[in-house]
């Protein structure tokens, strides 16, 4: 077979960070290195495919943003339709790789795989882990049929699900896992090896799109907790959320003065959407919270991205929640 043609976007974080010394592993500037000097650190990336790319962004994940989100997921659209590319490898900052990766799972509709990858280590660390990372997200990119399981993260020898995967370490390599559902595969000796495929809704099983919209809707998380400020409903009800993610208690919970303001928001049209702080599990509906809408196994940062999609086509409860249970 002949070699596939796998373009890169690169967008920074530590998989680019320099660090004044190799021993440095937290104190480093992310996004510091150039896409081309990427590349050029794993030569054996051109044993498995042609490499092309550019640079989108050179930002610290921290400060990705929703409108650089729109422009992303267009160009990935646009390069992901042409004929000369068989496969996409996005470099990113970790600290908000899940939500990119969520994001470009909803709205790209792609017959090429999409792989997200980076790195725990800054470029110029003892043991950087970005190389290592880098060929095998182009390894996975050139695995033809990958397109089939939507846009992925590979990390440490591991590939993921966009729907599922989370950061759960601040600083250690094996930072990404799929606590709830488990990863999809594995990269050994050069080949992408899956094992199971979700069947949440993604690429062309997903309605959203980028296309057309110019931003997206105000919505904020609110994390609950013993003396959680029943005001803070307010306040981010007159600043202009459209819809409020508590990041709640157990299965779903808020303190009752909370709820209260929550019920006034919602009579004003603002969404309530119930997640959990807790580290796995389902919300589902319950009488005493009716009228909100409930984040299935959804995070609170990806029920967030799901539901500023769907205020974007619906405002409808029951169709939100419908929503909620198919993406
Ligand atoms: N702060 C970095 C970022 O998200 C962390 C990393 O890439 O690992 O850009």
């Amino acid at each position: 077979m002949s070699k596939r043609h796998i373009y890169i976007i690169a967008c920074g974080g530590t998989i680019a960070g320099k660090a004044a010394a190799a021993d440095d592993l937290t104190g480093y500037t992310a996004g510091a290195v150039a896409v081309e000097d990427l590349v050029a650190a794993v030569p054996q990336i051109a044993d498995y495919a042609v490499i092309t790319g550019e640079q989108f962004c050179n930002i610290d994940s921290s400060d990705m943003t929703e409108s650089l989100w729109l422009e992303l997921a267009r160009r990935v659209q646009a390069i992901a339709v042409r004929e000369d590319i068989d496969g996409i490898v996005i470099t990113h900052g970790t600290d908000t790789m899940e939500e990119t990766a969520y994001f470009l799972s909803l709205t790209v509709h792609t017959p090429v795989p999409v792989i997200l990858t980076g790195a725990m280590r800054p470029a110029t660390a003892i043991s950087a882990d970005g190389p290592l990372n880098l060929l095998e997200a182009v390894q996975t990119a050139a695995t033809p049929g990958a397109a089939d399981y939507g846009v992925l993260v590979v990390m440490n020898g591991t590939i993921h699900a966009a729907r599922f995967v989370e950061k759960t370490d601040t600083t250690h390599v094996d930072t990404f896992q799929s606590r709830q559902m488990g990863c999809l595969g594995f990269i050994q000796d050069g080949q992408a090896l899956f094992y199971q495929k979700p069947v949440t809704c993604y690429n062309d099983g997903s309605v959203f799109s980028s296309q057309g919209l110019s931003d997206l809707p105000k919505v904020v998380i609110m994390y609950a907790y013993v003396g959680m400020n029943p005001a803070a409903i307010d306040d981010a009800v007159r600043q202009g959320a459209k819809a409020i993610i508590v990041a709640g208690l157990g299965h779903g919970r808020m303190p009752a003065d909370v709820w209260q303001q929550a019920q006034q928001a919602m009579k004003q049209g603002v969404v309530i959407v119930r997640a959990s702080r807790t580290l796995g599990g389902i919300v589902t509906a319950v009488p005493e919270y009716d009228g909100t809408i409930c984040a299935n196994t959804l995070t609170p940062q990806k029920a967030k991205i799901l539901v500023q999609l769907a205020l974007s086509q619906s405002q409808d409860a029951h169709q939100l929640q419908q929503v909620f249970r198919y993406y």
